[in-house]
């Protein structure tokens, strides 16, 4: 059994439209699937309508950037409705805070000679939702770095030129829209927050209060110690497991859509829990 439950399309930082995306989960062999754009759910319909001409059962899904306290995390809502009002009005704040953080992101790159930064990222973005993987790649581009991460460590993380503090949703609000809209809230890629992990247990443990109901244990690069680390703190706060690529598919990421490392979910697969 194959599942890859975190993806990218166009819609938000992604490289392909979601036919696309569907597509290349179809040659992988998926059977369960779900897009999760940033902040989005825009590509949803057309991944479901054309998931349904295959052998794949497709799950509505969303990133939804979050924070807690000072921390921004990433929030996976898997099975939701994406007529939902309060989910759709939510996320709207975030993309607003996603325009806003685009022209301070512009302006900082503008103050070390980078010019018109915003132009050219949109450009590259085919809508609003503007993410800094579109500011990454304009870089790339414009050769002022080579890859994606030299560019997140010169220019947009910490006291970076193009560094700018989150101020998305709190995760109280972000999983109770995942909850009114039928879905289930997942925190994505945990480890890779650059946390200790007793502040990490706590960061779950804290989630967990406010209705989180799993946690991804398995990403692309996981190795066997960072799956059990991921499992160990599943267990401990009763959660279930869910795993995806967090495809991309832009050039030179070498993250394949599927190809994530086994894993026996069993009954906890988040997949048995969706309505
Ligand atoms: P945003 O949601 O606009 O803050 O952009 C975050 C996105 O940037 C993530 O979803 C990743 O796709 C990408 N990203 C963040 N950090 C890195 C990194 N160190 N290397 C490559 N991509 C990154
Ligand atoms: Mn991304
Ligand atoms: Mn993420
Ligand atoms: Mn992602």
């Amino acid at each position: 059994m194959l599942i890859d439950l975190h993806t990218h399309s166009y819609y938000s930082d992604g490289l392909l439209s979601p036919k696309e995306v569907v597509r290349k989960a179809v040659n992988a062999g998926c059977n369960f699937f779900s897009l999760t754009d940033h902040d989005t759910l825009a590509g949803l319909e057309e991944a479901k309508k054309f998931a349904e001409s295959f052998n794949l059962t497709f799950i509505n899904g969303v990133e939804i950037s979050a924070q807690q306290n000072s921390q921004s995390i990433h929030i996976v809502g898997l099975g939701v409705n994406p007529s939902e009002k309060l989910l759709i009005d939510g996320l709207k704040k975030n993309n607003q805070f996603r325009i806003d953080r685009a022209k301070e992101i512009s302006e900082g790159l503008g103050n070390v000679g980078i010019q018109r930064a915003y132009e050219k990222a949109r450009a590259l973005s085919k809508t609003d939702n503007i993410t800094r993987t579109h500011f990454a790649q304009m870089l790339i581009k414009e050769n002022i770095c080579s890859n994606m991460s030299s560019v997140f460590k010169r220019y947009m993380t910490g006291k970076k030129p193009g560094a700018v503090k989150g101020k998305w949703a709190l995760s109280a609000e972000v999983i109770s829209w995942i909850h009114q809209a039928g879905g289930l809230a997942i925190l994505a890629h945990p480890l890779r927050y650059k946390m200790t992990l007793t502040k990490l247990k706590k960061l779950v443990k804290d989630l967990r209060f406010l209705g989180l109901d799993g946690i991804e244990v398995v990403n692309s690069f996981s190795s066997a110690e960072d799956i059990r680390i991921s499992k160990m703190i599943a267990d401990e706060n009763e959660l279930l497991y869910s795993g995806g690529s967090d495809f991309h598919g832009w050039a030179g990421q070498t993250i394949e859509l599927g190809n994530i490392p086994k894993f026996d979910y069993g009954e906890k697969l988040v997949i048995n829990y969706l309505i």
